[in-house]
């Protein structure tokens, strides 16, 4: 045995077969976790400004791994990206997010919708809207209940038929998002040729409001912008009054951040926001 150790690469690049053999490692765990269903939504209330309510939820994957506990999406989201196997964690996260959505009917009953990110990798895959409504009414849900996300860099990857797929979409009562909004250049005329219903504001602009004016004028700019193409805004990772405060004050309604609730478990979501009709 000790013969065999002695070829091994090991010896050359202690640093890159560590990293490798980590690779390999997670790679065998996330096949492990599909099969076992180790992913489990958390959710993040949005919340509208004008009214002081909870309009619904963006629902953020967990992965829950039986020796690290709760894993954050960027350590494994870009490795199934890369494995091809983000559609499968995505679908899976709707199917769930619906099964949930059963139980909170009263949620769509008031027009109240909980988001899901889609990786931009899916829409190159033919048959996803048929499997997204084929999720819904296994649980007796409309498209309506639900938003899909995608982040802006969607758009710039030349993508002849996405006009036509978001339309799709569309067409079924599905609304959607455009995430991190303003970290991607896309233009005006990028933006009309897409049926989008909402943009969501990028958490690094929102972090510099009152600190760096440059970023308080792109907001603002996105904000009129959204306005004249009839599409609504949100605001992510609102931290402290101030922000809201002056998100408010340039006319955005729906904000979502720490300051008015974390990403968490849908039991702690329940207790905390759909109590009392909560919604
Ligand atoms: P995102 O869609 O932009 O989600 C917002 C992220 O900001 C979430 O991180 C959320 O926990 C965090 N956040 C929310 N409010 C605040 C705040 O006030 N301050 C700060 N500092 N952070 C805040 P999370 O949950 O770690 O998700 C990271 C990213 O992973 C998401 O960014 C999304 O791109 C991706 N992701 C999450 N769930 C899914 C999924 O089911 N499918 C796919 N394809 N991607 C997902
Ligand atoms: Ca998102
Ligand atoms: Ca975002
Ligand atoms: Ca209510």
């Amino acid at each position: 045995a000790k013969h065999e150790q002695r070829g091994s690469v090991r010896f050359y690049t202690p640093e890159l077969t560590k990293q490798a053999q980590e690779r390999l490692q997670m790679r065998n765990d996330l096949r492990r976790a599909l099969k076992n269903k180790e992913f489990i939504p958390y959710y993040q209330p949005k919340f509208d400004l004008q009214t002081r309510e909870v309009l619904g939820a963006e629902a953020l994957v967990r992965w829950n791994h039986p020796e690290k506990g709760l894993v954050p999406p960027f350590d494994f989201i870009p490795v199934l990206e890369e494995m091809g196997l983000v559609e499968e964690v995505d679908m899976m996260m709707l199917d769930m997010v619906c099964g949930q959505l059963e139980k909170w009917q009263q949620l769509t009953d008031t027009g109240g919708k909980i988001a899901v990110n889609f990786s931009g990798l899916q829409f190159k895959y033919e048959k996803l809207l048929d499997k997204v409504v084929d999720i819904i009414e296994s649980h007796k849900l409309t498209p309506k209940a639900i938003q899909i996300e995608v982040t802006e860099g969607v758009l710039l990857e030349h993508h002849d038929q996405l006009p036509l797929i978001f339309r799709d979409f569309k067409a079924l009562g599905f609304s959607i998002a455009l995430d991190d909004f303003g970290t991607g250049y896309s233009s005006l005329g990028y933006l009309s040729k897409y049926p989008i219903d909402t943009l969501k504001i990028d958490r690094s602009f929102v972090n510099n409001i009152n600190k760096n004016e440059a970023d308080d004028i792109l907001i603002k700019t996105i904000v009129s912008m959204a306005q004249n193409l009839k599409m609504d805004v949100v605001a992510e990772g609102v931290e402290t009054k101030p922000q809201a405060d002056w998100l408010a004050s340039i006319g955005v309604r729906i904000v979502q951040g720490y300051l008015f609730g974390r990403p968490m478990s849908a039991t702690n979501f329940e207790a905390a926001f759909l109590q009392d009709d909560g919604i």
